[in-house]
This record gives structure tokens, C-alpha cells and sequence, in this order.
């Protein structure tokens, strides 16, 4: 358990312990440091022994966060800064969780453009590792980035935005905290809008072969594969002026834990389990609601799981979704979590993954239980092989063992991205194991 270890107010707060939210990642014994403002923060970036390390609400698998030296939260960076409501931006605390933004940006008549699954991430969290939602003309989060104040690893206030430094914008969009510590976000936002939810399972095959015409004919559009199933789950979104309509969101994990059993009781019996998912999704409730896009988009992740996604070419999703699920149904009777399947349009940032064209994202999940994870090696061995060949790209957050070379042959602009990251932090205070690696850093 963290233990407070430090409450006097002239120093930043600071406990000790850090765990990721799968606990896929050793427990660190680095200390947490929430700085109370920029100067603070400056000091810290430059004094603290070993370097700093920004967290957000620690919901990524890669080796982003942990430190040689201390973890900074950025917990008193959370306001609603300068709202501009002609242009619909708006100047955000960059440590703030995107499920209280997006009330207080309703009540300034505001909203994300769209979200992702959960909204518990912070602000800078989200958009540093380029998290996305679904939809054909939807951006990343990160696209939606007008501007940033930060600090840099040099200890330097920076600010790239319309009026300064604006080359740099495209760079400090996707940076993995490895440029600086983002202390303020200047975000698109579009007006407060509502969605007509939908979801309904379907055949696989149907669903595979209506996917892209699902795409161009809703704002938001995914599915679920319920492996061993032959069934698809879909999920559209789309503006709408109705009336809000009740919704009964079921948000315990009986669905995924009924998966769950009969992969634990029928594993080796696909038959029978095909069956038995074949009736239990035939009781599934669908959904046809109307409500706030914040409150339709994300929902709650409860059941702790590892996971690995792809961001691939969408000639070769489909194609490599369908390879996946072959082998997973061959070899892998353990695995019970619905796969994801998401579209995101094209970008500019240097490091976003959908910075060539748009990308389908292909998600696969094991099952984590604190303590006894299911065993996920195969996703390396087995599954990422598959996405690599077709040209796939890791999210930055999840699961994956793409080296620096494989960063710098996927990204043009890797080379450009590690010169920049070398000039803002020369010394190597935002640096850990993971990013030295990643960068050849010394
Ligand atoms: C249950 C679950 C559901 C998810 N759903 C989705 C999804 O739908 N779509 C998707 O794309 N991803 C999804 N993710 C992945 C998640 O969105 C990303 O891993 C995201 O980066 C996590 O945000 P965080 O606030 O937890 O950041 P962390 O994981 O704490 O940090 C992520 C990165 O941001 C950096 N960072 C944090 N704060 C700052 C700062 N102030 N300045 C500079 N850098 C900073 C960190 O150093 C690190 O490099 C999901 C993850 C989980 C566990």
C-alpha cells in the first residue's frame, strides 16, 4: 500500500509505491510527488536524484512510467483554464481526469469531440500515449491539441501554442512524457451534443462483411468479437436531438464473467461452449439509448485484464482480425475477452500511430486477476507477429515488444522526434530503462 511519507505544504505531497492499473508492471518503490505549481515542478525535474517520471492515472501497460528517480503526479494541474467559446477551445489542467472535465466543460455549453472506452485517464495521460475512441472521421485525442505549456527536462517553461513555437505542435502531441511535463492543454472541443447509442450482436461473418459501410454510415461504429461464439457485438453512435431515454446501465461484470465461466467449465468442450454462449447472448440485453455523448461513450472497466492492441492498415485489419481469431480458437481455449475492433482517422503528429492514413485497431485481452494473471506471453509470441506483418503499429501504452528500430522503421518521424526530445531534456532527466531503450539514450 502507498504510505504518506511526506504532508508538509511547502514541500510537493509525496507518498511511495506505484503500481499500473493491470499490475502487469513491477511495484515501484519510487516515490509519487504531486507539485503544487510549476516552480515545484521545475525543481523537481532538475534536483530530484535519478529523474522524474509524469503519471497520470497509471492505465498503461508499457514501462512509461516507472523511475529511477521519483513519479509526479500532476493532480493540482486539474482546472478549467481560459475558455474560449467562439473557437470552442479551452486551456485544461493537464492532470485533470477526463470524466470531470467533461461535466464542467457541459456547463460551458462544451464537449469532447469523442472518448474513448473509460474516461479515467488524465488529460495528458490520454493524449500522450495517442489514446482514441472509434469512428471513421474521428482523430485521436491528441489531434485535438491546440496548444501546450510544459516543463521541459531541462527544468524550461515552455509553451507551444498558436502564438509560440508553433513547429513544435505536432511534435508535443504523442510525446510519451518524454519531451517534458505537461502542465496545460489547449484543447478543440466541440459544442455539448447527444447520441443515439446502439448495440446489438450479430453473426461475425455478417459483421466482418458489413464493417466498412457500418463505418462510413455512423459517427461511431465497433464491435466485439465474443471469441468461440461466431458472434459479433456492434456498437454505433450518432448525433441526435431526441429526448434522453433512461438507461439501465448494467455496470457489473457478470457479462464478462459469464464468459469467464464457461471458458473455465467447457474450455476443452467447444461445442458445448459455443452452445452455451450461443443462448447466453440470445438472452443479452441490447440497448437503444439516448444521452449525453460523455455519458455514452466511456463506461467502467472493472474486470482487471492485460492487453495488447495494433493499430493496422485498414486493407489489412479485417484480414489480420480474422487470423487472430483463427488462432486464438485453435490453440487458445483460455481466452474469453471479447476482441476489439475500432476505426481512427488520419493525424499529423509525429509519433500517432495514425499519422499515414486512418487505422483499424484490433484489441486482444487475457484475464488479470490481481496476483494469478492468466498467462499473456503467447500475445507476443503468437499474436503480435501476426499484426506486425501486416504493417501494424502498437498503441504506445499497451502491451508490445516493439524495439527502438522497430519505432524508428514504423515512424518517419521517429529520428526527428529523438533530436527534439534529446535538445528539451540534454541530461536525461525524463529518461527510464524503458525510454533509453527506446531512444538509445545513454
Ligand atoms: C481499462 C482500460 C481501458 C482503456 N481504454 C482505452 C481506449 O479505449 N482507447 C485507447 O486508446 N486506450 C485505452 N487505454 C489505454 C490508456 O488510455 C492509455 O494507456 C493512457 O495513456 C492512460 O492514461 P493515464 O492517464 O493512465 O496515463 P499513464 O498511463 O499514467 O501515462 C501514460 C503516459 O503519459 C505520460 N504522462 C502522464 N502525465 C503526463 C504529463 N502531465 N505530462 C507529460 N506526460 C505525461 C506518462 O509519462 C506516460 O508516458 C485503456 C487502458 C485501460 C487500463
Amino acid at each position: 500500500m502507498p504510505t504518506r511519507a511526506d504532508a508538509n505544504t511547502d514541500t510537493p505531497e509525496a507518498v511511495t509505491g506505484w503500481q499500473n492499473w493491470s499490475r502487469s508492471l513491477p511495484p515501484q518503490r519510487a516515490q509519487i510527488v504531486t507539485p503544487k505549481d510549476t516552480a515545484q515542478l521545475a525543481k523537481l525535474i532538475r534536483e530530484t536524484e535519478g529523474g522524474v517520471r509524469p503519471v497520470g492515472s497509471g492505465h498503461s501497460w508499457t514501462g512509461l512510467v516507472p523511475s529511477d528517480g521519483a513519479i509526479v503526479k500532476l493532480d493540482n494541474f486539474n482546472a478549467v483554464g481560459a475558455v474560449d467559446s467562439q473557437s470552442k477551445t479551452a486551456w485544461l489542467g493537464a492532470g485533470a481526469r477526463l470524466k470531470d472535465l467533461s461535466p464542467q466543460l457541459a456547463a460551458h455549453g462544451l464537449a469532447f469531440r469523442n472518448l474513448g472506452d473509460i474516461d479515467v485517464q488524465s488529460l495528458a495521460g490520454a493524449t500522450s500515449t495517442a489514446t482514441h475512441g472509434t469512428g471513421r472521421d474521428l482523430q485521436c485525442l491528441a489531434a485535438e491539441i491546440r496548444g501546450v505549456k510544459m516543463i521541459t527536462g531541462a527544468g524550461e517553461a515552455l509553451e507551444v501554442s498558436a502564438r509560440q513555437n508553433t513547429a513544435l505542435l505536432p511534435a508535443v502531441q504523442v510525446a510519451l512524457g518524454a519531451l517534458g511535463v505537461l502542465t496545460e492543454i489547449e484543447m478543440q472541443l466541440v459544442a455539448r451534443h447527444k447520441l443515439h447509442r446502439r448495440v446489438w450482436f450479430a453473426p461475425y461473418r455478417q459483421v466482418l462483411a458489413d464493417a466498412e459501410q457500418l463505418w462510413a454510415d455512423n459517427r461511431n461504429f465497433e464491435f466485439f468479437y465474443l471469441p468461440f461464439s461466431d458472434t459479433a457485438m456492434c456498437i454505433t453512435h450518432n448525433l441526435t436531438e431526441a429526448e434522453d431515454t433512461p438507461r439501465n446501465l448494467d455496470e457489473s461484470d457478470d457479462a464478462v464473467m459469464q464468459l469467464k465461466a464457461l471458458r473455465d467449465w467447457l474450455g476443452w468442450f467447444p461445442y458445448l461452449r459455443k452452445k452455451l454462449l450461443a443462448a447466453a447472448i440470445s438472452g443479452a440485453p441490447e440497448e437503444d439509448v439516448v444521452g449525453e455523448s460523455w455519458q455514452l461513450l466511456s463506461s467502467a472497466r472493472n474486470v482487471p485484464f492485460n492487453e495488447m492492441e495494433f493499430h493496422l492498415p485498414v486493407s489489412e485489419a479485417l484480414d489480420a482480425l480474422e487470423e487472430v481469431r483463427a488462432h486464438i480458437e485453435r490453440h487458445r481455449a483460455d481466452v474469453f475477452f471479447p476482441f476489439e475492433c475500432r476505426m481512427t482517422a488520419q493525424d499529423t503528429a509525429w509519433l500517432s500511430p495514425f499519422n499515414e492514413g486512418p487505422r483499424i485497431s484490433v484489441a486482444v485481452h487475457t484475464h488479470a486477476p490481481f496476483g494469478a494473471p492468466d498467462e499473456y506471453e503467447f500475445l507476443f509470441t503468437d499474436i503480435e507477429p501476426i499484426f506486425r506483418r501486416r504493417g501494424g503499429r502498437p498503441h504506445w501504452g499497451k502491451l508490445n515488444r516493439f524495439s527502438g528500430a522497430d519505432m524508428r522503421a514504423t515512424y518517419p518521424q521517429f529520428e526527428a522526434f529523438a533530436k527534439l526530445r534529446a535538445e528539451l531534456d540534454p541530461d536525461g532527466r525524463l529518461l527510464n530503462p524503458y525510454l533509453r531503450a527506446l531512444f538509445g539514450a545513454a
